[in-house]
């Protein structure tokens, strides 16, 4: 079968057979859950709980505090032990609502929605705290209140990244609940058309897509290349549409939307269930028992590596995937609504060998989906040259890691895209 994709790109290691067949199981919490208030781009929920208070899981704990922000709920029951700073995975503080769990697994869900306007499903995905759950975070009802209909809803299959099997086994084992998804999210936008992207080393849950879909959804099967999950890079594979430089996928009518996203919507528009857990992949060479597992938002990732064992030492953990995630100091701070996955990696697994002087082979700017001169931008930041680098457009650099990868020199690529990214903005403000 003819496999879509995108233009450049790359082909890493894949992993994904570390924790592809290990079926979702849950992970109950343990005495306390650590809540942060911030899990989502944007301000951050303002708590409405305090020290004494009891709640189930599914009370609201933080309400959204601005447009841009989400609501936040507890995730176990029990009581409310302390609402003070905490580690955030990037290494920063924010507040988190501590619940002492009493471990009688009491919830509290909102009324169910039956036949839902747009409307109704905008505000339920507003009172549900949806975000965006593949890394971006952002709050779903924004996303989802475009003042016209769009031409195309583009669910993201894909899962590009190494190691990270979540949205797989969620796609496979609850293939009828993405769909439900997917029609609701088609249905708040006025979409016309509605297409899942699913890798070729998918094809098993591209298969179960396909026969829970009707006539309204089209399933397509990607190639296998990485980062095909790159909103510019799954629009062009599924429409052959290009969206300008500075541009987003709405000004070519098109939204992109991942497949756990569209899942929590069905369960708190159907089951009137809030967003608190998601599936996570803990996986890499460290970890004894690889796998997808059901989680709940303020459980610590050292938990996670506790359930899922460690069995040799890491050098390395990263919450997210090995391309774009985020390297962690500690294993203290809590998931979120947009963890992914854990990595504990070891030291065959990660790259530690020290850069060398670019040899200007050009095979960064072959690897770059977006067209970009990696090597022009390192080379001219490290000079200071700022205007001359901003000449080859770093803002576009959506920080892929595909230049990084093939580098021969090993050069820190995506840091200099980073770092003339932020050197321009400040000039700008200037
Ligand atoms: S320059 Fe940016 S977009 Fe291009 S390959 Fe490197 S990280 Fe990816
Ligand atoms: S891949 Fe590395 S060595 Fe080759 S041109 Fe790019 S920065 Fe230079």
């Amino acid at each position: 079968m003819k496999t879509k994709t995108f233009r450049y790109g790359i082909h890493p290691e894949e992993r994904k057979h570390l924790s592809k067949d290990a079926p979702v199981i849950k992970i109950e919490a343990g005495e306390f859950v650590r809540i942060p208030l911030s899990q989502h781009i944007g301000a951050p929920a303002e708590a409405v709980v305090r020290p004494g208070d009891r709640v189930k899981a599914g009370t609201l704990v933080g309400k959204a505090s601005a447009i841009v922000s989400a609501n936040i709920f507890s995730s176990v029951s029990g009581e409310v032990v302390a609402v003070e700073s905490g580690e955030t995975i990037t290494g920063g503080r924010c507040m988190h609502v501590v619940v002492k769990n009493d471990f009688e697994y009491a919830e509290e869900r909102l009324e169910p929605l039956i036949s839902p306007s747009r409307e109704d499903i905008i505000k339920r995905a507003r009172e549900a705290g949806i975000v965006g759950m593949g890394g971006a975070a952002f709050p779903f009802d924004v996303k989802l209140s475009v003042k016209n209909p769009i031409a195309t809803l583009l669910i993201n299959g894909s899962e590009c990244e190494p190691y990270i099997t979540a949205d797989y086994r969620l796609m496979l084992e609850k293939a009828e609940g993405v769909l439900r998804g997917v029609r609701l999210v088609a249905a708040a936008l006025g979409a016309a058309e509605t297409v899942i992207g699913v890798e070729a080393n998918k094809r098993d849950a591209y298969e179960a897509l396909k026969k829970a879909a009707g006539d309204d959804v089209r399933v397509e099967l990607l190639k296998t290349k990485y980062p095909q999950g790159g909103e510019k890079q799954l629009i062009y594979a599924l429409t052959g549409k290009k969206v300008p430089a500075g541009k987003l996928p709405g000004d070519v009518g098109c939204i992109v939307t991942n497949a756990q996203t569209a899942y929590a919507l069905y369960e708190a528009v159907d089951l009137g269930k809030p967003l608190y857990e998601r599936v996570v992949t803990v996986s890499g060479l460290a970890v004894a028992k690889p796998g997808n597992y059901f989680v709940k938002t303020g459980m610590t990732f050292a938990e996670l590596a506790d359930a899922a064992g460690v069995c040799a030492q890491y050098v390395k953990a990263v919450q997210g995937g090995p391309m774009m995630g985020i390297s962690m100091h500690s294993l203290r701070p809590s998931v979120t609504k947009s963890s992914g996955a854990l990595l504990l990696l070891t030291e065959d697994e990660i790259r530690s060998i020290a850069p060398t002087p670019c040899i200007n082979c050009a095979r960064c700017a072959s690897a770059c989906p977006m067209s970009l001169m990696p090597m022009k931008i390192d080379a001219l930041i490290l000079k200071d040259m700022v205007n001359e680098a901003k000449a080859y457009h770093p803002e576009l650099c959506i920080e892929c890691g595909c230049c990084a990868y093939v580098c021969p020199a090993k050069r820190p690529l995506v840091q200099s895209q980073r770092l003339a990214k932020k050197l321009i903005r400040s000039a700008g403000a200037k």
